[in-house]
């Protein structure tokens, strides 16, 4: 029988995995260093998903129920792993409960960390409190409580989103694109305007990135719920005391505008894990330039990383939407519990 394959992250991508390994009745044991399963998703709090529509805590909290109601998944929370030695097929593992473990194969889900706006200052994120992220939106809407200034409470009548906080911006070295975050703002605007039907809401944009079949959703923000959309190049927010300012320049008709608004959301992206360091050097895996893990070849055999027998899958790798984290994580799978079958075979 061949030995458990070990998954490091229980988001979308490590619960697919997982899943995965389950249904073709490959045991694995999922490690998670936070004390409940579902990653961004659930830890955050997002409200309704793109594109599917559905909250959060249904659409992920389905696959955490599916995995820990598995008996092929034995999984540890509040836990971490800090010793990786051997060869395909025949690894062993030290988690920070003192435990050691053996495994076949392993698969790093250990995902992204959200952008932390206050590497951008002089947009006003923790210096004004009505300036806040797409995440702290996201929570506002999934826990009921509504869209209101963390200020004082009140409704706001004027909200801009800020897209690309934390992306595409080489001078705080973040150059990539998060793909989802322009789908991401265009539904919270609309779910602004569902709410607060007499706020206006602005989105500030360098180019509007929604890709695929998404494009719906920035023509039904317009159309349908009348979001306002401005390409700009944004110097700074402000506040006059009473009103926060955003400064900028269009440049569509090169000129500066000033606009008050009572709220300001940053649509932030999605950075590496600030712990890929310690992941790369516990599981001997080189990183990419940017500092997710690298992957290796894709064409081949997707999910490979620089060594043989660990895989890696969703956004791990980098920007990547739940979809495509849940597609990489069963792939891996596949790619690990192919390794195994064939060693299987050759020893047999
Ligand atoms: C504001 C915002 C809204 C978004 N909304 C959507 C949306 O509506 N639709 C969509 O498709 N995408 C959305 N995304 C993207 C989505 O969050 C990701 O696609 C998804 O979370 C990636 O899943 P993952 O499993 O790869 O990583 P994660 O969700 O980051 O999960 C990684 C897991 O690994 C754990 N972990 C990390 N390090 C370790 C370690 N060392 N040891 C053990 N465990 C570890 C973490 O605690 C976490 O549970 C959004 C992103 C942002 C920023
Ligand atoms: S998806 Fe849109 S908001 Fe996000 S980084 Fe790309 S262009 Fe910017």
């Amino acid at each position: 029988m061949t030995k458990p394959i070990l998954i490091v992250g229980g988001g979308p991508a490590g619960l697919a995995a997982a899943h995965a390994l389950a249904s073709i009745g490959q045991r694995s044991l999922l490690v998670e260093k936070e004390p409940r399963l579902g990653g961004a998703p659930i830890l955050s709090g997002y409200a309704k998903l793109v594109p599917s529509g559905e909250w959060a805590k249904d659409a992920i909290g389905g696959m955490v129920k599916r995995v820990e109601q598995s008996s092929s998944i034995a999984l540890k929370r509040n836990c971490r792993v800090e010793q990786f030695n051997g060869e395909p097929g025949n690894f062993t593992a030290r988690l920070s409960d003192g435990s050691t473990l053996e495994a076949g194969a392993a698969i790093l889900t250990t995902g992204f960390t959200h952008f932390d706006s206050v590497n951008k200052p002089e947009w006003g994120f923790g210096t004004f409190p009505d300036v806040v992220t797409t995440t702290q939106v996201e929570q506002m809407i999934s826990t009921g409580k509504g869209i209101r200034c963390p200020s004082d409470g009140r409704k706001p009548q004027r909200v801009a989103i800020l897209l690309c906080v934390g992306s595409r911006d080489r001078q705080i070295g973040r150059e990539w694109c998060s793909k989802i975050c322009c789908t991401v703002s265009c539904n919270i605007a609309m779910e602004i305007r569902e709410e607060l039907p007499d706020c206006h809401v602005y989105i500030y944009y360098m180019d509007i990135r929604t890709y695929g079949l998404n494009e719906a959703y920035y023509w039904r923000s317009q159309e349908e719920f009348k979001v306002k959309y401005i390409k700009a190049r944004i110097a700074e927010v402000t506040s006059d005391g009473h009103k926060l300012i955003v400064k900028g320049e269009d440049t569509l008709v090169k000129r500066p505008i000033t606009i008050p608004f009572d709220m300001v959301v940053h649509a932030i992206g999605m950075d590496p894990n600030v712990e890929n360091k310690s992941i790369a050097a516990v599981f001997g895996v080189q990183l990419q330039e940017h500092g997710h893990i690298g992957k290796g070849n894709s064409y081949g055999s997707l999910g490979e990383t620089s060594r043989p027998g660990v895989f890696v899958a969703g956004a791990a790798t980098g920007p990547e939407t739940i979809d495509d984290s849940i597609a990489q994580g069963k792939a891996a799978a596949m790619a690990a519990f192919a390794l195994l079958s064939q060693r299987t075979a050759v020893a047999a």
